[in-house]
């Protein structure tokens, strides 16, 4: 017998249909002898309806009372779905008990909308699951030190996921999808995509922090602090497919150090349009530059992600750097207030029309001329490179958000991605 847990997306729960499937899957494996802890998303398009109706209300209104509604309100689309997956497992004949964040309870801080998890508490889902019960966990919420309910940021029941299995040590994670798998890129933009059969967890780590949103990116953070055993998977496939069969397909993510396989140089591409560009003009080129606009941007608890200061000219620089979309005019604001008076910079400008695109692979840590190749691709395709960021096993350019899918598209040609993967390039 293993503790297993499961969870499910938007779309797999996306209507009565579907949640009576996912009931029917998890009953397979309740059956079989495991113990079972479900998470899932709320149905389809409800965080989002939810959100648009606060909207509505009151057009992005920043601070902490309207961030504290907003998560009272989007929570409750999971309670739901938990709820309704529940009910459709007792029609299967089990006995199944759903649970919101604050009852396990999932323990966060009070950055509403984007809460960390700090701790979870097993008694309570021990005691059911020790009872023979299936346990249902709300997924993409919890409860901050004052009672409140908190959300994890969007996509972050695979988050709940995940924390939940690291907490009650489960033998696996599985998170069942609308595609079968982790794939060289979004199959939504390159229909040549391939799935991959194991990605590892530091390449899973930059594919998904540089916009892949198959899984969350602090999903994947948890899985590697505390080993948790994890895999993508479809849950389209027929409910009553051979348990095995099930357990071993999709995209396993290992932790084994593969740097001695024969590995592709490039493994996947990962693209984001959730950035804006931000640049902050004529500023003096002194010590402490980057810390007076940077410092101010943290201390707002805005995240900032690629960085370039260019070379001054008379004593002047320009210094760019990219803030998630929604911060956008926050950091405008910010900036204008706080930094230029201070600074005497001539002008800032926001630039909302870009996206990030990025190479991943370890096999980059053994070959030369990995990020000079995606350069020259690009440039056959006259796009320009507004920004680079590299790490050991990354390279990133913001570009114009029109080569979005153009720029993906030749990169994935270009690095072998479109063969099957026997005929890859190799090391
Ligand atoms: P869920 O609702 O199950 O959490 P998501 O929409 O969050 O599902 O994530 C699955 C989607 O992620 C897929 O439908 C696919 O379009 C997208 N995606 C982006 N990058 C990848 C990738 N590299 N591999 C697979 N899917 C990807
Ligand atoms: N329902 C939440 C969202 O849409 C969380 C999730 O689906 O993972 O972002
Ligand atoms: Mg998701």
């Amino acid at each position: 017998m293993a503790l297993i847990v499961h969870k499910y997306g938007g779309t797999s729960m996306g209507s009565t249909e579907r949640i009576r499937n996912v009931a029917k899957r998890v009953a397979k494996w309740h059956r079989a002898g495991h113990q079972m802890v479900v998470v899932p998303s709320a149905m389809s398009g409800e965080t989002n309806r939810l959100l648009g109706l606060a909207k509505e209300l009151a057009p992005a209104k920043p601070g902490a009372a309207y961030g504290r509604e907003l998560d009272q309100l989007g929570a409750t689309g999971e309670q739901a779905s938990s709820a309704l997956l529940a009910i459709a497992l007792q029609a299967e004949g089990l006995e199944a008990i759903s649970f919101s964040g604050w009852q396990v309870p999932i323990k966060t801080d009070s950055s509403y909308t984007k809460a960390r998890i700090e701790s979870i508490e097993d008694v309570r889902v021990k005691a059911e699951l020790d009872a023979g019960k299936v346990v249902i966990i709300t997924g993409f919420q919890g409860v901050d030190p004052l009672g409140n309910v908190t959300t994890l940021g969007r996509g972050g029941s695979d988050t709940s996921a995940v924390a939940v299995a690291a907490a009650l040590k489960a033998d696996e994670c599985l998170i069942y999808t609308d595609v079968d798998g982790v794939y060289t890129t979004d199959p939504r933009v390159v229909p040549q995509a391939r799935r991959m059969e194991r990605v590892s967890f530091e390449e899973m780590l930059e594919m998904a922090s540089m916009g892949s949103k198959v899984l969350q990116i602090r999903s994947v953070e948890f899985a590697g602090k505390y080993r948790v055993p994890m895999r993508v998977l479809s849950s389209f496939t027929p409910w009553d497919i051979d348990l095995n069969e099930e357990a071993r397909s999709g995209t396993l993510i290992t932790f084994e150090d593969n740097e001695d396989m024969e590995q592709a140089v490039v493994s996947g591409i990962a693209f984001n349009r959730d950035e804006a560009k931000v640049s902050v003009l004529g500023v003096p080129d002194t010590p402490g530059i980057a810390y007076q606009i940077l410092g101010a941007v943290a201390d707002a608890n805005i995240e900032v992600d690629v960085i370039i200061q260019n070379v001054s000219k008379d004593g002047k620089t320009d210094f760019s750097f990219t803030v998630n979309r929604n911060d956008l005019a926050k950091t405008l604001d910010l900036l204008q207030e706080q930094v230029v008076p201070k600074l005497g910079a001539t002008e800032v400008l926001g630039d909302a029309k870009i996206c990030k695109v990025s190479i991943v692979g370890i096999g980059m840590r053994s070959h030369v001329g990995v990020a000079s190749r995606m350069f020259r691709c690009l440039s056959n395709d006259n796009i320009n490179i507004q920004m680079i960021s590299t790490s050991e096993i990354k390279t990133s350019v913001v570009i114009d958000e029109k080569y979005m899918e153009l720029a993906v598209r030749a990169l994935h040609r270009e690095f072998d991605l479109d063969q099957p993967q026997d005929s890859l390039a190799k090391a």
